[in-house]
């Protein structure tokens, strides 16, 4: 009997392919992971400085969607559970009384730990965790950028493939540069989305096209003031 290997589908169970495969179905059918719904949700609760309710996630307006979201992970609660995030149900935590601060948990000069919220408390208690947390997670994407380089990516100009020459570079107006991108956490869904508004080049090329932009907007200017250029 001879074993034919078929091309993933969503009908065919997670356990069965490989690590290189589920990457590719997600990127390339745009599919949500848990993964990425556990990031935003991390990435919500830095900068809400705690746990974010669905309403505050709505407004600071990080994708996946609550909705989403909840689809995928079962809840906003079960969520909140999987991302390691406190859930607070009122009828459990409300009215109790304040415990003292522990020692090893820093709080501002100016910030008075019985008069925190709930969820405050609970933000400076997980400081040191979402710290770690955050390089892991950043050193992760670092790690995923080099092979998407490896594996995906040329100079355009010259052809050069080694992963630590290449660079991204905006034609036009420039949103958000990758390497801040990478810094700051994003997903890998919208650093993928940003590369593609990027040509790749290699640092050399690059240097070289951002240099030719220089002495265009240069000699425009100065023949636009009536200055020869120099
Ligand atoms: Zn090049």
């Amino acid at each position: 009997m001879s074993v034919r290997l078929e091309r993933p589908s969503s009908a065919t169970p997670c356990w069965l392919r490989s690590r290189r495969l589920i990457y590719d179905a997600a990127a390339n059918a745009g599919v949500t992971t848990d993964e990425e719904c556990l990031e935003a949700l991390g990435r919500a609760a830095e900068q809400l400085g705690e746990s974010p309710t669905k309403a505050q996630y709505e407004e600071i307006g990080l994708t996946p969607a609550s909705a989403t979201i909840m689809k995928i992970l079962g809840g906003w609660n079960a969520a909140k559970e999987r991302a390691e995030l406190k859930t607070f149900d009122r009828a459990v935590t409300g009215g109790q009384p304040v415990q003292p601060k522990p020692d090893w948990v820093d709080i501002p000069d100016d910030v008075e730990w019985e008069e925190l919220t709930g969820q405050q408390r609970w933000y400076y208690k997980n400081r040191e965790e979402r710290i770690e947390r955050k390089d892991r997670r950043r050193n992760e994407i670092r790690r995923w950028l080099y092979t998407y380089k490896d594996q995906r990516c040329e100079c355009n100009r010259c052809g050069e493939e080694r992963p630590p020459c290449l660079d991204f570079h905006h034609p036009g107006e420039k949103e958000r540069d990758i390497s801040t991108m990478v810094v700051d956490g994003y997903s890998k869904e919208s650093i993928r989305k940003e590369i593609d508004r990027c040509t790749v080049l290699c640092a050399n090329c690059h240097r070289i096209e951002l240099r030719t932009a220089d002495v265009v907007i240069f000699t425009r200017t100065q023949s636009q003031m009536g200055l020869p250029y120099p």
